[in-house]
């Protein structure tokens, strides 16, 4: 049966290798713009409807990972404008 199979392997990993599951979640970023809301990106949540619209923001993208033309979808900063919270 397949899906006992699946479980006989994943528990010796999680011995093997207990990082898997403490890895750390990436971190939130702050818009320091001083006009903004301030919004917050959270990597769990994404950016689905960002101002740049035609390229969503998936959820669970780290803030590093976020195209260099990413703005705030608050009040259009760069994501120099972030900092790490
Ligand atoms: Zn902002």
């Amino acid at each position: 049966m397949m899906f006992s199979r699946r479980c006989f392997f994943a528990l010796p990993m999680v011995f093997l290798f207990p990082g898997l599951l403490q890895a750390k979640p990436p971190s939130k970023w702050e818009c320091t713009y001083n006009e903004c809301d301030p919004y917050i990106y959270d990597p769990q949540k994404g950016d689905e409807d960002n101002l740049n619209g035609d390229h969503p923001i998936p959820s669970g993208t780290a803030f590093e990972d976020l195209p260099e033309d990413w703005i705030c979808p608050v009040c259009g900063s760069p994501k120099s404008y972030f900092i790490e919270l």
